[in-house]
């Protein structure tokens, strides 16, 4: 059979043509496609429209005991813009090449996921197995833009409660070497404006007390830091850009004219802080900058999320252990790391449910939000068997 004529590929091709770019996307082709699949399961869905819409599409296999705590298979439906012209093959084609590889926007982030989890269902229920544990397989909006009226709102609401979620999945990413990537936590994002205010004048004069001085010892303080995470990064391979805080200078703004010193000045940065970082003293840290920089410095945060507990990879995670388990017998090799970016899993934890990334993509390289987005249909395919064996184990727990 040629890949084409694989009902799993040709569900992937479907949900894959279906353009759900971002900005301002029309979810309505995804709900339907949702829906046909969930028909075809045998399996019950509810749209959920926290935020009119925002779906978020629920298909629920019903375990044996569904009085245990559920296990959430979560998926977003969004996928980032593309650049057309850098595309070999139009982005939404789902052109599959001779070498089996399908390119799409959203191939590897991560419409992939979402196909695998429904495709791993329909293999189980073809064999007439039957799971202990509830599977509600979550299909949610806009993650590519925060999540912030999808995942982010969902999780507080009555609906989520009702799922009784106790163990959640959701996206990992590409590895291009034979080892699998596992995500069990997440840096918080921080975005800080600093202002700097000072003396204005004419611009040939010397001034005192000017918010060039102080913007030049903020960019110094917050430079020197990003420095010194650089270098412990690279003393140690097998450190990740996941372990240490990463902090970027994004934005300068101010000054009204090139012959006036301007009365402020402000610097934006993009700060990822290590899951160890001690978030008190850290913008205790912060505040002494902007106090040693001079008078009138002041600073606002456009993002600052809450330190969020990553998921244990022990004993007392009793998931855990029955995925590592599985994904021993599968002979399959974990990398397990600190997500770098931030995914819809934060939201999860931040109510307390363990949660993992895991997209089963080995041998492929990184191609998330880049042109030639592409997945080899063998390495979907086999994704499609190692859910199959891991969604038994978790739910069988
Ligand atoms: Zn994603």
């Amino acid at each position: 059979m040629s890949c084409a004529n694989n009902p799993a590929i040709a569900n992937f091709v479907e949900y894959l043509q279906i353009p759900s770019v971002q900005p301002n996307i029309n979810y309505d082709a995804c709900v339907a496609f949702l829906k046909k699949q969930a028909a075809s399961l045998n399996l019950a869905v509810t749209v959920h429209e926290i935020v009119p819409k925002k779906p978020i599409v629920v298909l629920t296999w019903t375990g044996t005991d569904p009085t245990l705590p559920s296990i959430l298979l979560n998926s977003h439906m969004d996928v980032v813009p593309v650049f057309e012209k850098s595309w070999t093959h139009p982005p939404f084609s789902a052109h599959i090449d001779k070498d089996g590889k399908i390119f799409a926007r959203g191939s590897q982030d991560m419409k992939c996921v979402g196909i695998q989890y429904l495709e791993a269902i329909r293999k189980l229920r073809a064999a007439n197995v039957q799971l202990k544990r509830t599977l509600h397989v979550t299909f949610v909006p806009d993650e590519e833009i925060g999540g912030h009226d999808g995942m982010m709102k969902f999780v507080h609401t009555a609906e989520f409660k009702a799922l009784k979620v106790g163990f959640a999945l959701d996206e990992g990413i590409a590895s291009p070497e034979e080892e699998f990537i596992l995500f069990y936590g997440e840096r918080s994002i921080w975005q800080i404006h600093v202002h700097c205010t000072g003396k204005t004048g004419h611009g040939s004069l010397i001034h005192l007390n000017t918010a060039g001085e102080k913007l030049r010892y903020i960019i110094d303080k917050f430079m020197d830091l990003r420095e010194q995470q650089k270098r412990i990064l690279e003393s140690d391979p097998k450190l990740t850009t996941g372990d240490v805080t990463t902090i970027n200078m994004t934005q300068i703004y101010g000054g009204v004219q090139s012959n006036v010193v301007p009365e402020k000045l402000s610097v934006v940065f993009d700060m990822r802080l290590a899951i160890t970082v001690n978030h008190e003293e850290f913008e205790n840290m912060i505040k002494q900058w902007c106090r040693e920089a001079g008078d009138g410095v002041t600073y606002d945060f456009e993002q600052k999320n809450d330190k969020v507990d990553s998921t244990k990879l022990d004993a007392g995670n009793p998931y855990w252990i029955a995925f590592k388990a599985a994904a021993d017998e599968l002979k399959i090799k974990l990398d397990c790391r600190i997500f770098p970016a931030a995914t819809d899993s934060r939201y999860v934890r931040q109510v307390g449910i363990p949660a993992l990334g895991f997209s089963p993509m080995n041998f492929t390289p990184v191609l998330l939000h880049d042109h030639n987005e592409y997945l080899k249909a063998d390495v979907f395919l086999k994704g499609i068997d190692i859910y199959v064996k891991l969604l038994t184990a978790v739910a069988n727990l």
